[in-house]
């Protein structure tokens, strides 16, 4: 009896209840009794396994568009949007969407890869995560803040297990040697690529990972001890593999664990077979690019981005097969009830919608990612609007897994977790989020970049994109302005003369948010004529 009270009180009563065998749950009562024996005896071990703290898996592919999954054509999630979904298939991606919250209009406020990992791993916006522009050799000044505490601090600081498993692209490639200090690691100069030093890895523990390398069927990887792996298979199945390897065997059963899966593909190049499986391009090379591209938006004169199409969807139906083994390993281990699984991407793709850049645009099909959270004990499946920005992910991840009192006070995003839960419905939701954009500054002769350019800053709400564009003088060089309910593929670029009015309120919320976020366009009072801060 007093057992029992003992594990109802660090287990609630679900696992005593479970329906397992008899054996099976007179073995299940004996490991539990242990854990918590050593619990108690070695502290840090108490939240194995609990609904206070669940574990966590965040996986992000790279440049994965909302559009690119194929449930949004289907009843009960075509009634929440204006668009119809690419011709995809995404099977694994679908039936997980029917068991999570789903949310419409999750933004890359950056959307380009390395800004997005700052806001994620600090809650902050790239001002202050230290990332404002893409990680390489010639940009020292966009690299992760060492004063940062990350999401992995706070979980690691609080009895998880972290581990980071792909690419991480959040740091300058320094000289990293720990073996040889003031050497790389590498025979050559990192450019992008970078190997990331165990000092600078923020609480992960379990560590298979690389900076950034577009060579999708011919991957690298350093390991927790610094050691090289070079591999020759497709990375997101390989890296599916160390997943699950981790789930099996690497993970400590007594803690629980925060998992980062950060996937390459869809990343460029997708030219050719050699970018993504070949059972997967075949159910795509008969289509006509014009039932591919099957959006009103896509631009005629981009032919050769269009060819892409094939390769791209091939390379989401693939990441759709690898997220879908992760799902069943978790299964497996009778781990996914109580565990939180997100499904993001760093950024969108435009496909040859717009303009040839396929990011870091205020275009819906750049900034919209999928957001996608399965918590079967807290969360009922639902279809939500809100608007989550990048630095949101952290202490909404963090509140849900019973952390909140634990969030850093530096951080800027907000803890969304209560409209997860749909607690307040839509009252109180953000009404619109940041978009960013920056540029190298100054630079050395040498072409080292010593400042960064704040060019464009807009604001996406439920119904409008307005971005402005400013030249080197800080004037208004151009202005994208949509209206996304009557014009969701943004045909039209809106005349601010003629829509006067919407164009003030958009600029006083716009004012308001970059005040919050610390941005320079408000720390320098830019625009301030059209913009109130
Ligand atoms: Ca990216």
């Amino acid at each position: 009896m007093i057992q029992k009270k003992l594990l109802r009180l660090f287990f609630g009563n679900k696992i005593i209840s479970n329906p397992a065998s008899k054996q099976k749950r007179i073995m299940t009562k004996s490991s539990i009794i242990s854990s918590v024996i050593t619990g108690i005896c070695f502290s840090g071990s108490l939240y194995a396994q609990t609904d206070k703290h669940p574990n966590v898996i965040y996986i992000f592919p790279d440049q994965f568009r909302n559009h690119a999954m194929q449930f949004w054509n289907n009843k009960g999630f075509k009634e929440h949007v204006d668009f119809v979904a690419d011709p995809v298939h995404t099977p694994n991606i679908d039936k997980f969407a029917k068991e999570s919250v789903v949310l419409s209009s999750a933004q890359s406020n950056c959307p380009l890869s390395s800004p997005h990992r700052g806001m994620f791993l600090t809650g902050m916006y790239p001002d202050k995560s230290g990332i404002t522009l893409n990680c390489n050799e010639s940009r020292p000044i966009s690299s992760l803040n060492k004063e940062a505490t990350t999401i992995s601090d706070v979980f690691n600081n609080n009895g998880y297990q972290c581990a980071y498993i792909g690419k991480y692209h959040a740091d300058f490639p320094t000289p990293n040697n720990p073996q040889n200090p003031g050497t790389y690691v590498s025979d050559e100069k990192p450019v992008w690529d970078a190997y990331t030093s165990p000092e600078h890895r923020h609480g992960f523990s379990y560590w298979y990972s690389y900076g950034t390398f577009d060579v999708h069927k011919s991957p690298h990887y350093w390991d927790t001890e610094g050691k090289k792996h070079e591999i020759k298979e497709w990375s997101p199945k390989h890296e599916a593999d160390k997943v699950i390897e981790y789930l099996k065997e690497k993970r400590s059963a007594d803690k629980p664990f925060f998992l980062v899966w950060s996937i390459n593909p869809p990343h460029s190049p997708y030219r050719s077979v050699n970018d993504c499986m070949e059972e997967d391009y075949n159910l795509y090379k008969d289509i006509p690019l014009s039932e591919l591209l099957i959006r009103p938006n896509v631009n005629p004169a981009l032919k050769e981005k269009q060819e892409c199409a094939p390769f791209y969807f091939a390379s989401v139906t693939g990441v759709d097969r690898e997220f879908g083994r992760v799902l069943e390993a978790l299964k497996e281990l009778n781990l996914d009830k109580n565990t939180i699984v997100v499904f993001s991407s760093d950024h969108g793709e435009t496909m040859a919608s717009h303009v040839l850049d396929p990011k870091n645009s205020p275009y819906t099909e750049s900034m919209n990612v999928p957001f996608i959270v399965r918590y079967p004990k807290v969360l009922k499946p639902q279809v939500s609007p809100l608007l989550l920005s990048s630095p949101d992910i952290m202490p909404t991840l963090l509140s849900l897994s019973g952390l909140k009192k634990e969030i850093p006070e530096e951080v800027q995003g907000k803890d969304l977790s209560s409209y997860l839960k749909r607690k307040n419905s839509k009252k109180g939701m953000p009404q619109g989020v940041l978009y960013i954009r920056n540029v190298d500054g100054e630079k050395t002769k040498e072409g080292i970049v010593t400042s960064y350019f704040p060019v464009a800053r807009g604001i996406k709400t439920e119904r409008y994109t307005l971005a402005i564009t400013i030249d080197k003088k800080k004037q208004i060089k151009d202005i994208l302005f949509f209206d996304d309910k009557q014009d969701p593929y943004q045909l039209n670029n809106l005349s601010v003369e003629e829509h006067k009015t919407e164009f003030e309120i958009l600029c006083k919320q716009m004012g308001l948010l970059l005040k919050e976020a610390g941005d320079p366009w408000y720390k320098e009072k830019i625009l301030s004529d059209k913009i109130i801060y």
